[in-house]
């Protein structure tokens, strides 16, 4: 059985002061969630978000890191930082930072198997865009994006790896794929990690949906059975919109 796991990525939003009340705001409701829930505030929250997360089953996840573990690279942030900070997830590959950033399969594996040597869980999201939808190359892009983003991970650290499915069209749009159209991507998806790595890594396996996901469709995405969880962009902003996401089967 695998348990929801849903996520929130704030983006660029919120002070530290916003942080902190968006979170006392949260842990009133999701505290006692019987779902794996986590919370990606921007890294100058992060620190204070760990202090404010202690006793609470929410879990505090960083939006990105550097592809080294220290040096020269000015503006980055490594991993041993996001852990110093109290990070214990870190979302890689989002389509923000590989459409504005110009972050390459290449440099997104880099980032998962640093991450992975550090024992830092990853969220690692794929998706294509409308174009490439509608030429008919959902299952080429996805697939070498999958594939290229895993290459070298073990078996023994896929377990610390969720995929989320994010088709980029649907990000930020209010559109989203219907719940079929998604759980096709995603037993795809399942699929090729069966060929990859086992069967039962293939149903252990985690993979979120993301892409305008809201209280009003997140029931719907969520019957479906490759649909494990959701990362949630702009809804998840707010108590108001992300408890009822995560409560999806209150
Ligand atoms: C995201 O940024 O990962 C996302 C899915 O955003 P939104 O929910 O706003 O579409």
């Amino acid at each position: 059985m695998r348990q929801p796991y849903i996520a929130g990525n704030w983006k660029m939003h919120k002070t530290i002061a916003e942080t902190l009340s968006t979170i006392m705001a949260l842990r009133k409701d999701l505290d006692k969630s019987g779902h794996k829930v986590m919370i990606a505030p921007p890294f100058t929250s992060l620190q204070a978000a760990a202090e404010a997360l202690k006793g609470s089953s929410i879990l505090l996840g960083a939006q990105n890191m550097a592809a080294e573990e220290q040096g020269a690279h000015t503006g980055e942030i490594s991993v041993l930082m996001l852990k110093d900070a109290g990070a214990g997830v870190v979302i890689l590959g989002h389509s923000e930072r590989r459409s504005l950033y110009k972050e390459e399969d290449s440099l997104i594996n880099k980032k998962v198997l640093l991450a992975l040597k550090h024992a830092l869980p990853v969220i690692l999201c794929v998706g294509e865009t409308l174009t490439q939808r509608e030429q008919g190359q959902v299952e080429k892009v996805v697939g070498e994006q999958v594939e290229k983003g895993l290459a070298q991970v073990g078996a023994e650290n896929l377990k610390m790896v969720t995929i989320a499915y994010e088709p980029v069209w649907a990000i930020g749009t209010g559109k989203n794929a219907t719940p079929e159209d998604a759980d096709a991507v995603h037993a795809f998806i399942r699929g090729l990690v069966g060929k990859l790595y086992s069967k039962q890594a293939a149903e252990d396996l985690i993979i979120q949906y993301g892409g305008s996901v809201k209280p009003d469709n997140v029931k719907a995405l969520m019957s479906m059975p490759n649909i494990d969880g959701a990362l949630v962009g702009g809804a998840s902003l707010k108590p108001e919109t992300f408890v009822p996401i995560v409560e999806f089967n209150k």
